[in-house]
């Protein structure tokens, strides 16, 4: 297929590697020169603005990357955005993790000027993303998901169809959403159990067999040396941000405000992880949160 791909940051770079891995040709652009040389390196073709890769001729579809919901309306929305210039008919995909109520309004707006839209957000992190198998939520008609699943899958492993357009955000945030309270639980258990003097491995162990399991208790403990391959064992470099965590839970509960739905303990998962932003710690992964927990 011929793609045009918007956003080469952090997941964005590897997945269009994948793309051309498979075959595929592309056309890139984004506002890093050095994320445009590397791509450039890999084989693709380089754009020099959002209209040059719009206006490509037989283009099959565009993937967009970016950081959030500011940047996706006015990616496609703006004087000179995608659909100021793009052909009837491309179908738009875009990955970025943005609020709900933004997918649907750029997929009306998509569909309005005659081009089929899927929100497709992932989770894997930029491992998944260098591996080719993330998991992608997708939101939008099905005939079009029938027709980006195996795009999808050139750099992905589960490619599931949550329903009409924002759908693949709400599930995205509702998961986000989960696993940040479940750090924060987990992270609170643990303390507690070795501050009252049982052995961290031990508690993991009974936690991981019993009725606490979970994937932050289990894969992802943010106790150090429980889980060799955890962030936590590393200082909590690299991993999943707090920062980004975050955003993510900023969407849940925004979106929850939206739909006048209680959610309590996402809320006070933000307001616990704004905290510790605040205190410096936003670049660190998520499971540092622990250390709130510190006597
Ligand atoms: P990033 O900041 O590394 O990359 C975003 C890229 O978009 C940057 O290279 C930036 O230059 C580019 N960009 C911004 N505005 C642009 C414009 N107007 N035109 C062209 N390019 C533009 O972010 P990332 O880590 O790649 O994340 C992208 C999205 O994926 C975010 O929504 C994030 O929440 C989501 N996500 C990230 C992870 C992760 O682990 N990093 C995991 C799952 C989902």
């Amino acid at each position: 297929m011929k793609i045009g791909f918007i956003g080469l940051g952090n997941m964005g770079s590897p997945m269009a590697c994948n793309l051309l891995k498979a075959g595929h040709e592309l056309i890139v652009f984004d506002l890093s020169e050095i994320a445009l040389t590397h791509l450039k390196q890999s084989g693709a073709k380089v754009a020099r603005s959002i209209t040059e890769v719009a206006q490509t001729s037989n283009l099959d579809t565009i993937i967009t990357m970016l950081p959030a919901s500011q940047h996706v309306r006015s990616v496609y929305l703006g004087n000179d955005g995608i659909l100021a210039t793009v052909a009837k008919d491309v179908l738009l995909i875009d990955c970025s993790t943005i609020d709900p109520h933004t997918a649907r309004d750029v997929a009306k707006a998509s569909e309005q000027h005659g081009n089929p839209m899927l929100d497709a957000p992932v989770s894997g992190g930029t491992g998944g993303a260098e591996a080719g198998t993330l998991t992608f939520m997708v939101g939008g008609q099905e005939q079009w998901f029938n027709v980006a699943k195996p795009l999808l899958s050139d750099m992905g492993k589960n490619i599931v169809h949550c329903g009409d357009s924002g759908n693949g955000q709400v599930a995205k945030v509702a998961n986000n959403m989960l696993l940040g309270i479940s750090m924060i639980a987990t992270a609170e258990a643990m303390s507690l159990g070795v501050s009252l003097g049982v052995d961290p491995k031990v508690l993991a162990g009974i936690i991981n067999t019993s009725s606490g399991r979970c994937w932050s208790s289990e894969i992802y403990n943010p106790f150090p040396g429980v889980v060799e391959t955890a962030p936590a064992g590393r200082a909590y470099s690299g991993g999943f941000g707090v920062d980004l965590m975050l955003k993510d839970l900023g969407l849940a509960t925004e979106a929850a405000k939206q739909a006048q739905q209680p959610v309590v303990l996402g809320a006070m998962a933000q307001q616990l992880y704004q905290l510790f932003s605040n205190q410096g710690y936003g670049k660190l992964d998520f499971s540092a949160i622990i250390n709130l927990h510190k006597k």
